[in-house]
């Protein structure tokens, strides 16, 4: 089933939530809305639910290029789970993800015997099936996470939208579930929408992020594509740690005091502001420099816990500091030390007029 939304505005009072929002998500997706607090990210999931309503005027909600605008949320069927997922306190595991079934009007309900296979099949699916009898308080929170997955699903929603679905569980627990929510989510392909405001969680999760800011989408993409071709200062900044580099254009290029970085697709104006944005794995660090193509710099912070060495360099005069991340490998060939002259190569700098601002 996919789910479509087209020209979606949405307004609380005179303040502008969503702003001219349109998205299609294909059948089987499974697609990540990230974005910051307050960026109309639960607003947006909300009206895709029929849990609120855009405002009036050209906005189209479709399923499966039905239109749907008008119907009320519980015959879109969608299957909801929120970072706060209340389960009921007082029924076990079973209860809670068999409610969403015995609550249906008598004609549609299933028998005894069909909710019980169902439940069992999802606790399974959700590998809870030992578990049945337990109360939400002798769960763990990514137990009871799995459990607000579960019931989501026991409706057989024809789509599933979960909002911060691991945002109240610590970080080893999340890293946990998102891995097991691909896996599920390559178990039953069913069209899902997630929520996050962790860039990492939408890189690792859905097969293509939608970055929204301020009620808008800036970017839809492939993790890949997000991460490696961002379409503006915003995504790039969002998605991960960033250095920026100031200059100023000059004859086609972009003069940063000793090094000048080309910019061929840029048409600034000659001393024009600019920037220049360096992903910190994307710098590589001389010993000697090698022709004009780097900059001098000083190492100021060495921290090698980790997969990967975290330096802090600086610019030299007291200039700006910059971080870079290298493999404990190329570490340890160069032996950086705190106080060592080095030279930068920035291998993929992506050049920004300066007239933009975050
Ligand atoms: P996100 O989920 O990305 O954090 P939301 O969609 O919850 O953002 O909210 C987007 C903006 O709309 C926020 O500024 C929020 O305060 C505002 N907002 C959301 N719901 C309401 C509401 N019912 N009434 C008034 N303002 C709201
Ligand atoms: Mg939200």
């Amino acid at each position: 089933m996919s789910v479509e939304v087209r020209n979606v505005h949405k307004h609380f009072g005179s303040f502008k939530a969503l702003d001219d929002v349109s998205l299609k998500v294909e059948s089987g997706e499974l697609v990540a809305l990230l974005g910051p607090s307050g960026s109309g990210k639960t607003t947006l999931l909300r009206i895709i639910a029929g849990l609120e309503y855009p405002d009036p005027g050209t906005a189209q909600v479709l399923f499966h290029g039905e239109d749907v605008t008008d119907w009320p949320a519980s015959d879109r069927k969608a299957g909801f789970a929120f970072q706060h997922y209340a389960l009921f306190r007082h029924l076990n595991v079973f209860e809670n993800v068999a409610f969403g079934l015995r609550v249906r009007p008598r004609k549609s309900r299933p028998s005894r015997e069909e909710i019980r296979r169902r439940v069992m099949e999802l606790l399974e699916l959700v590998q809870l099936e030992q578990f049945e009898r337990r109360l939400p308080a002798q769960l763990s929170g990514g137990q009871r996470q799995r459990v607000a997955l579960a019931r989501a699903l026991a409706v057989e929603p024809t789509v599933l939208l979960l909002d911060e679905p691991f945002g109240a569980l610590d970080a080893k627990v999340r890293k946990e579930l998102r891995r097991w929510l691909r896996r599920l989510h390559e178990q039953i392909s069913i069209t899902t929408l997630f929520v996050t405001h962790d860039q990492d969680e939408a890189l690792e999760v859905a097969s293509r992020v939608v970055v929204v800011n301020n009620g808008r989408i800036e970017q839809v993409g492939t993790p890949n594509e997000v991460y490696d071709r961002p379409a503006n200062r915003f995504v790039y900044d969002f998605l991960g740690s960033v250095n920026l580099f100031r200059g100023r254009f000059r004859q086609g290029g972009i003069d940063l005091g000793g090094l000048t970085v080309p910019a061929p697709d840029h048409h600034g104006a000659e001393d024009a502001p600019a920037v220049a944005y360096v992903r910190p794995h994307e710098i590589r660090i001389l010993s000697q420099p090698a022709g004009d193509g780097c900059l001098p710099a000083v190492i100021r912070h060495v921290n090698s816990a980790g997969p990967l060495v975290h330096l802090e360099l600086e610019r030299p005069d007291g200039g700006s500091r910059f971080a870079v991340h290298l493999a404990r490998e190329a570490d340890r060939m160069l032996r950086l030390e705190p106080g060592a002259q080095v030279f930068v190569e920035l291998q993929n700098p992506r050049i920004f007029s300066e007239d933009y601002s975050i």
